[in-house]
């Protein structure tokens, strides 16, 4: 059931949006060769803990998982396309990584996602970063009132290059009243299919694009999901308001 969000939850989500973008924000900064994920992990804690507001993903059970996401940040590194765990692993020079959190902000819940490089990265890896923030933008455009999910993943794809592949099996979706809800926002798809969208709606989109396969493998830890190529991925994610005025970026 697609959830239209009440003008209390929409003030909160609108409130709570640059709170997440902050935090994020400050995580990133700190992402350099020689720091390890944990401590990044460990920084989302704290700067949670400063502002007020609960890790969405720290205890968070998805269906089919034996066990609940043990952090509060997903850190997934280079081959790593998204759920990776937080680990004694050390950023190196030319590594890129994904960082995703969700908080709940006065019982409403927000989605953020971005890759950031690791010192200097290859001249591939950028394009790859570049291309996939460029996705997520048209993505958002999309992102009107009378247009459809179907018309958000035909922007993504059609602004992702040829040569790059886009994980089909994992797709945006609906957000707000809990960490994961309708619609599915897949990141390929036919103008005017799917979910329609309307005013009042709340959704992530999240671009997850590749340097070459687009399977993707789950490690043995039960989270992490890697390339089935163990080529590198990038992964961008806001969560956006549909309004009548157009789409609003919620975490900026
Ligand atoms: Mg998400």
């Amino acid at each position: 059931m697609i959830i239209i969000k009440t003008d209390s939850e929409i003030e909160r989500l609108r409130r709570g949006g640059p709170v997440l973008a902050r935090i994020l924000r400050e995580v990133a900064a700190v992402v350099r060769p020689g720091v390890t994920t944990d401590e990044l992990d460990k920084l989302t804690r704290s700067l949670m803990e400063k502002e007020g507001v609960t890790p969405a993903f720290l205890g968070y059970r998805p269906d089919g998982a034996d066990r609940p996401y043990p952090a509060a940040l997903i850190t997934s590194v280079n081959e790593e396309v998204v759920h990776g765990i937080p680990n004694s692993r050390i950023l190196k020079v030319g590594d890129i990584i994904s960082l995703d959190t969700g908080i709940n902000f006065e019982g409403v819940y927000l989605d953020h996602a971005v890759t950031v490089p690791v010192g200097e990265i290859g001249a591939k890896d950028k394009e790859l970063l570049s291309a996939t923030e460029a996705a997520l933008e048209v993505g958002i455009e999309a992102a009107q009132a009378g247009n459809t999910t179907g018309d958000i993943g035909h922007n993504i794809q059609s602004a992702i290059p040829k040569k790059f592949g886009i994980v089909r099996t994992l797709s945006g979706h609906g957000v707000g009243r809990t960490i994961h809800e309708d619609p599915y926002v897949p990141n390929y798809g036919k103008p005017g299919k799917g979910a329609a969208l309307k005013p009042g709606m709340v959704i992530a989109i999240e671009p997850m694009i590749t340097r070459g396969s687009e399977e993707v493998v789950l490690l043995d830890d039960g989270y992490t999901l890697v390339t089935e190529d163990r080529s590198r991925a990038a992964h961008f994610e806001h969560t956006v308001l549909i309004t009548e005025k157009g789409p609003e970026v919620l975490t900026k």
